[in-house]
């Protein structure tokens, strides 16, 4: 433990970001680095308490509580408060593959298990954790290291984001010859294609992706598996195959007017404007330059959304949700070590009040119709205001409450259900009522003898850490599959 008394001393210091109005003018990462002195101060918060929530992993009454890959929270916080970086990195790399990914896009649901958290804000735990790998980064600690012997066994896995990286990444080290089919332009999924140039800058995924590739990870983009590679082809030249195809079965929106022009799926928006970050200089095709848009949905994809139209120009921005809005407390019904349900102001909305003067959300809006012009272009959207959802889901509607809103551009982020139907008929596995993989937590193994799922395919919609989680997991049981034994962890 670092210093005995560091949480009764020192204040939690946020993690430090770029002005929110000056930063709405480029497409960088809005986080900065954190200087080395208040990252030990921070570190020295940490008490080691005896019961460490902050790794638990565990759904606590339908929460989420700490981390999903147990990282060995209090140990690397000891190594940073003694300035043992190196050692900091050891520890860090034993449960996470890819901690540039989460210690930039993830919420962090280990601080909300820490227990500092219980009477002050939490160990500062996301910092740390970035902190620990830009610098092992920036000292060049990080190396290609390809297995020492291989094994006669080829794994073809399909998916290229967070799930199917780490799995790959695991069968890698334990000797396997690895190849990932990819149906997009580039690796890496929703870390490439989905989540914003400003949380994530997608050097520091191709970064990964060519350190594994010099590793011996084969990549092969543009390739459909199911189509363009059939799932009789890859049983006959794979041992195993894993499917990690990810949660892209966007919920739409059906309403009256929904097919008047300028209604879009955020991922279609969001992917669209990294492409042209990526390959046309930054010029937005598919841009809000002066239009009123609307974004329905009020959570982070929704965020993301917002983001991305306040740095295209948009003339105003509302984000819709079902919701009410969240306390500024947890209630009794949200206890620690849960996940807390609270109000937060993620970067998205801090950028739109600098720029608007407002928060862009709406609570308890339900839309009811999208209107459109004698041309079929989208004008604006009927609405009503709703009570808050009940258990079952159901809203009910506030007697005339109706509202007309201004809107050139809808951008639809009401989540996914599931895996894309096509993964279904094209590897013949089993389907929950979920929408997503039928194979068991802890198991992986789907109807399809030799056929493996995780990430979001098989757990529906979550979070990178998540996904990680899962391909290491997921991985472990092919090597075992396979090989009668497993070293992996
Ligand atoms: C806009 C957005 C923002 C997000 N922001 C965050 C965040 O800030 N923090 C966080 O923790 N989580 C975030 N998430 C969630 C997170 O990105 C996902 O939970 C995570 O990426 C899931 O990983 P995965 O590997 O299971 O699937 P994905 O990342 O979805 O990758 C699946 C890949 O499989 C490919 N594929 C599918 N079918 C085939 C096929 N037949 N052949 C070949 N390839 C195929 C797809 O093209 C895709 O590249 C966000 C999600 C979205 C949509
Ligand atoms: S729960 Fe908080 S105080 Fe306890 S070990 Fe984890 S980070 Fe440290």
């Amino acid at each position: 433990m670092g210093k005995a008394t560091g949480f009764m001393e020192y204040d939690r210091i946020p993690s430090p970001v770029r002005d929110p109005k000056k930063r709405t003018r480029d497409w960088n990462e809005y986080s900065l680095p954190m200087p080395e002195v208040d990252l030990q101060i921070q570190a020295a918060r940490c008490m080691d308490c005896g019961v460490p929530f902050c790794h638990t992993g565990e759904e606590i009454k339908n929460g989420v509580s700490g981390c999903p890959l147990h990282n060995l929270i209090p140990e690397w916080n000891d190594a940073v408060y003694r300035g043992e970086w190196r050692e900091a990195l050891d520890l860090l790399l034993k449960t996470n593959n890819f901690p540039e990914f989460t210690g930039r896009v993830c919420p962090a649901p280990c601080e909300g298990s820490c227990t500092v958290a219980i009477s002050e804000p939490a160990v500062g735990i996301k910092s740390i954790e970035k902190a620990i790998i830009d610098r092992a980064f920036e000292e060049g600690w990080i190396k290609p290291q390809a297995p020492l012997k291989r094994t006669d066994k080829r794994i073809a896995i399909i998916g290229s984001g967070p799930a199917g990286l780490a799995c790959a990444d695991q069968l890698n080290k334990a000797g396997h010859t690895v190849t990932v089919f990819e149906k997009s332009d580039r690796i890496g999924g929703l870390l490439m294609y989905g989540i914003p140039t400003m949380k994530l800058e997608k050097d520091s995924v191709n970064r990964r992706v060519n350190l594994m590739a010099e590793e011996g990870v084969e990549f092969v983009t543009n390739i459909e598996a199911g189509k363009d590679i059939t799932m009789e082809q890859l049983q006959a030249e794979y041992d195993s195959v894993v499917l990690a195809t990810g949660a892209g079965n966007a919920r739409d929106v059906q309403l009256p007017g929904r097919d008047a022009k300028g209604i879009y799926f955020a991922m279609d928006y969001l992917t669209q404007s990294i492409k042209d970050i990526l390959d046309n200089n930054g010029v937005q095709t598919m841009s809000a330059e002066g239009k009123n848009v609307i974004v329905i949905g009020g959570g982070d994809t929704g965020a993301d959304c917002v983001a991305t139209a306040l740095r295209q120009g948009a003339k105003s921005i509302y984000q819709f949700g079902h919701r009410d809005k969240l306390p500024d407390a947890r209630t009794i019904k949200n206890p620690w070590p849960q996940f807390p349900k609270v109000f937060q102001m993620d970067y998205a909305h801090n950028e739109a009040r600098a720029v608007y003067g407002d928060d862009p959300r709406q609570y308890l809006v339900s839309t009811t119709e999208f209107i459109k012009n004698s041309r079929g272009e989208l004008t604006g959207l009927r609405t009503i205001d709703v009570d808050d959802i009940d258990a079952e889901r159901n809203i009910k509607p506030v007697p005339n409450s109706e509202k007309i809103w201004e809107a050139d551009i809808v951008l639809i982020a009401v989540g996914f259900a599931g895996t894309t139907k096509s993964v279904f008929e094209d590897f013949q596995v089993a389907k929950t009522n979920r929408h997503t993989i039928d194979a068991r937590k802890g198991f992986y193994r789907t109807n399809v003898e030799g056929v493996f799922a995780c990430g979001d395919a098989r757990y529906g919609q979550s979070l990178v850490v998540t996904a990680i989680n899962e391909g290491r997991e997921a991985a472990r049981e092919v090597d075992f599959y396979l090989m009668g034994e497993t070293f992996l962890p």
